[in-house]
């Protein structure tokens, strides 16, 4: 079997005491995750509602789960009840129908809001001008349960590192325009989603403070 436990605890070794890990555990059996659960990790994410309503019941109650896929706003409701932060929030009809589904279930939903910087036009997010936008016409007052606690972003697929070095540093940028103007006192806006396996070493040199790692914990996926 694939070394699950050896590589985990191999990464978590290198990481700052800021950077959380959130084991990207799509296309992986829940034996997997049972593995890294076994060496202390606790955030999974995972990108498809259907697998994580398989996933969850099966695995223990105090995993926090991450959804880092695209979300339809349909199947939102399945997950509100438990789901621990959806990190890949890129419109206002899907806050609108995340802060639903929390109030329903009577509790406050997690967020990041996903920013689009890479270069293919495939990947989702909301262009910078478009995020701050929103926030200025109220969208942190509009949706009481839901709580935004900073930015998710994806960059380019490339082996330019001067690329994805110059857009985790837009990221970063802002990220804190963003918390001076519209969260300056709100000690939950304070996440850094970035970093992958490919390109996470730079990820926190840019000031991430939560990396989603797949293949390098759990192997190449196999769909
Ligand atoms: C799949 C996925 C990851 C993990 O990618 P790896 O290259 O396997 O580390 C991270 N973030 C998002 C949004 C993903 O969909």
């Amino acid at each position: 079997m694939y070394d699950v436990r050896g590589h985990i605890t191999q990464l978590l070794a290198q990481l700052p005491e800021n950077v959380r890990l959130v084991a990207v555990s799509k296309y992986h059996p829940s034996e997997f995750i049972e593995e890294a659960y076994a060496v202390g990790q606790r955030i999974f994410g995972e990108s498809h509602v259907q697998e994580l309503q398989h996933k969850v019941p099966v695995l223990p109650d105090d995993i926090e789960w991450h959804f880092i896929g695209h979300l339809q706003t349909n199947k939102v409701k399945y997950i509100a009840p438990y789901i621990s932060m959806i990190e890949s929030v890129d419109s206002e009809r899907l806050v609108a129908e995340i802060n639903k589904h929390a109030q329903k279930n009577n509790r406050t939903i997690n967020i990041l809001l996903e920013i689009h910087l890479a270069q293919e036009e495939t990947k989702s997010g909301l262009l910078p001008s478009e995020c701050i936008e929103l926030l200025r016409s109220g969208l942190k007052e509009r949706y009481p349960n839901v709580r935004i606690c900073g930015l998710m972003t994806m960059a380019s697929f490339t082996d330019d590192k001067e690329l994805i070095s110059k857009e985790f540093d837009e990221a970063s940028r802002l990220f804190e325009n963003i918390k001076k103007e519209f969260f300056p006192d709100d000690d939950y806006f304070c996440e850094r989603s970035w970093g992958m396996s490919d390109d996470y070493p730079i990820a926190i040199e840019k000031n991430s403070t939560m990396i989603r790692i797949g293949t390098l914990l759990f192997g190449p996926r196999i769909y």
